[in-house]
């Protein structure tokens, strides 16, 4: 579609970044264009009731806020480990190798909140996997996950099977 489209020109492929072997898709050059960006938030958030957007660090967080402002919502950050100034609950997951821990505020959800998650890129999952037990686990719901841009080749999708998940593109 014309979308796909428009959001596929603004991503580029970064050979070798972070690290040999691995094509990073940069996304700056998309959130520089304002007609892609403001699609990609109109997209995002089109046809959601929800209390609450979770952004997770880094690049979730510049979409999760503005899509958190179009839906009449609240944003809530995600963060890794030793960010959140006050009381947390905390989620690991497996990195190819160790792993990650991820926080968000034990007071950032009201009992029963309806709460759309909020990424740039799902890769293999683990990420958002961990989010989303970390929300279930502070008594809210998890309405579903968005992402601008899916990885099929890693899949991602397959971790996540009692989700909505919605990508803008699957490449
Ligand atoms: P996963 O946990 O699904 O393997 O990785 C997803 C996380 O890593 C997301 O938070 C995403 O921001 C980041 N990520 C992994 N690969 C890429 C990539 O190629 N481009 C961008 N922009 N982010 C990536």
């Amino acid at each position: 579609t014309d979308v796909s489209a428009l959001i596929l020109s603004r991503i580029r492929d970064v050979p070798d970044y972070p690290k040999p072997g691995v094509l990073f898709k940069d996304i700056t050059p998309l959130l520089a264009d304002h007609d892609a960006f403001s699609v990609v938030v109109d997209e995002l958030a089109a046809g959601l009731e929800v209390d609450k957007v979770v952004g997770i660090e880094a690049r979730g967080f510049i979409l999760a806020a503005p899509v958190a402002y179009r839906c009449g919502a609240g944003f809530v950050p995600v963060r890794k480990k030793g960010k959140l100034p006050a009381e947390t609950l905390s989620a690991s997951y497996d990195l190819e190798y160790g792993s990650a821990v991820i926080e968000v505020h034990r007071d950032a959800f009201g009992p029963g909140d309806r709460v759309l998650i909020v990424d740039d890129v799902l890769a293999t999952g683990g990420t958002a996997l961990a989010a989303v037990e970390l929300i279930r686990g502070a008594g809210a719901e998890v309405v579903g996950v968005s992402v601008l841009l899916e990885l099929a080749f890693l899949k991602g999708r397959s971790r996540l099977s009692d989700v909505d998940l919605r990508s803008l593109v699957v490449v």
